[in-house]
């Protein structure tokens, strides 16, 4: 059974109790990302790039149950950065284990192996290690040799503790359907609960944007790899998703279903974009215009997004919003093997995936405003430029005073005098929020991280400082400050 009985029927109860109370948009799981910090810079993430005070910010325990009773979700996903770094990650955990709320920790598992003594076994925890597909393509992936095996190492020594582990894999181009198909038997062999799949989502600030995978090609590689599925293979998510995956079938993308609370607040409108924040969970479903985003909406940022935290959500309300929903779910739960002549020729005949080669991030190509100023008649302009750096900015006020901190929200496009920008400052923390009446200069004096060259140099000091170490959360903080 990939997801204990215990679990089903918990979000089984929820979503019908939804259902009666005729709530249409209604929270599944909850993304709860405590920190973005990480020991790893993916070149497909694109989480991790701020400056180095908002890297070492944190949710702390409290504000973490506090989400999570606001939102009611059944399921708590723990995202990142990668929460093993999170100074009291295990407070977290037991906290919302005491709630009796399904814990998924996800994790590369650099670190999983010295920190299981933090954790207890239960039901209601699972680690989710992030596992990108066989050795080769996951290294390529997360950008670091040896990345699988110490993953591996990671979900051993997880499992012999009587841990529920599942993997979570994201695919980009370049995958095979053949060894991700070998990648699942690798997978079963060391004991999993279940596997986790998702196409890569095409984030605007990752490094590498030449790997997302566009929608034919999702639904082609989708069924080479999930038709004709072995006996022994167990997914520990929809069914109905891995069909939307497999071009099987259609739904809309829900994106309230899996909200995403961080160091910045409720997350607009989805787990992949950030298009401002809000203070609470009920102002994140009154105040998002959810019409702007979505399959149909006409969002060039949505148009690829086949990803399970927009769709999921979907098909598992479509099960339970009918008996036809309800019976295409049993069915394929039941008769879950695929048959599919036609994608087991292509498989056969399929071409193994080209050669992967290593990113050049110096060459991505993101404007740098590094030094540059927008005063007077060009703050307007500057004020969106602001929200989409990821470096820290000073602003100097009408009355004289200066502020300098990074960016993390706005009100529109910077046009109305009535709106506002919302900052964390870079010495004390504190949260401020300015009138755009106010401003006098906007100056971008910190480096955008999201730019390739720095971000490739921040890389590169960080890998130099830990090659005689393990990744910790103090190396992480003192490349930081450097
Ligand atoms: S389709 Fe949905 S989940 Fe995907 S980016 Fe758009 S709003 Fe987010």
């Amino acid at each position: 059974m990939p997801v204990p009985l215990s679990q089903m029927w918990t979000v089984a109860t929820y979503v019908l109790k939804q259902k009666w109370k005729g709530r249409r948009q209604y929270p599944l799981v909850l993304m709860l990302e405590p920190l973005y910090r990480c020991n790893l810079a993916c070149a497909g993430c694109g989480k991790i790039q701020y400056p180095g005070h908002i890297l070492k910010r944190e949710l702390s325990p409290e504000e973490c149950f506090r989400a999570v009773e606001e939102c009611g979700a059944p399921v708590v996903a723990i995202p990142g950065g990668e929460p093993l770094l999170h100074s009291r990650i295990e407070e977290i955990v037991a906290g919302l284990v005491a709630r009796r709320k399904y814990v998924y920790l996800c994790t590369n598992a650099l670190l999983l192996k010295q920190k299981l003594h933090l954790f207890k076994p239960s039901k209601y925890l699972s680690f989710s290690v992030h596992m990108d597909g066989p050795k080769e393509q996951h290294d390529f992936s997360v950008c670091k040799e040896g990345g699988y095996e110490l993953a591996v190492e990671g979900i051993r020594a997880a499992v012999a503790k009587g841990f529920r582990v599942t993997t979570n894999t994201t695919l980009f181009e370049g995958a095979d359907a053949r060894s991700v198909r070998a990648f699942f038997d690798e997978m079963m062999e060391l004991g999993v609960e279940g596997m986790m799949l998702s196409p890569g989502y095409s984030y605007e600030k990752a490094p590498d944007q030449q790997h997302f995978l566009a929608k034919d090609r999702i639904r082609q590689l989708f069924r080479l790899i999930l038709s004709n599925r072995k006996p022994h293979w167990r997914f520990n998510m929809s069914p109905l998703y891995l069909e939307f995956l497999m071009g099987l079938r259609q739904t809309h993308c829900t994106p309230w279903g899996m909200p995403t609370y961080t160091i910045f607040g409720w997350q607009k409108p989805c787990y992949l974009m950030q298009d401002g924040y809000a203070d609470t969970f009920e102002e994140l479903l009154a105040s998002t215009r959810w019409e702007k985003y979505g399959t149909n909406s006409g969002n060039p940022k949505c148009a690829n997004c086949m990803v399970h935290s927009g769709y999921e959500a979907s098909t598992v309300d479509y099960a339970f919003g009918s008996w036809r929903g309800f019976w295409d779910m049993v069915k394929a739960t039941l008769f879950h093997r695929y048959p599919d002549a036609a994608a087991q020729k292509a498989l056969e005949t399929e071409k193994p995936a080209p050669k992967l080669v290593q990113i050049d991030l110096s060459k991505t190509t993101r404007e740098s405003l590094e030094g540059i100023r927008f005063a007077g008649a060009t703050v307007a302009e500057g004020i969106e430029k602001a929200f989409d750096y990821r470096g820290d900015l000073t602003l100097r006020l009408k009355n004289g005073q200066q502020l300098e901190g990074y960016v993390f929200d706005r009100d529109g496009d910077g046009s109305s005098s009535q709106g506002r920008l919302r900052m964390i400052l870079k010495t004390t923390g504190e949260r401020v929020s300015v009138p755009y009446a106010d401003l006098e200069e906007l100056c971008f004096t910190g480096r955008d991280m999201a730019a390739g060259k720095s971000w490739e140099a921040w890389v590169a000091k960080y890998l130099a400082k830990k090659a005689a170490g393990e990744p910790s959360a103090e190396l992480v903080a003192e490349t930081l400050d450097s």
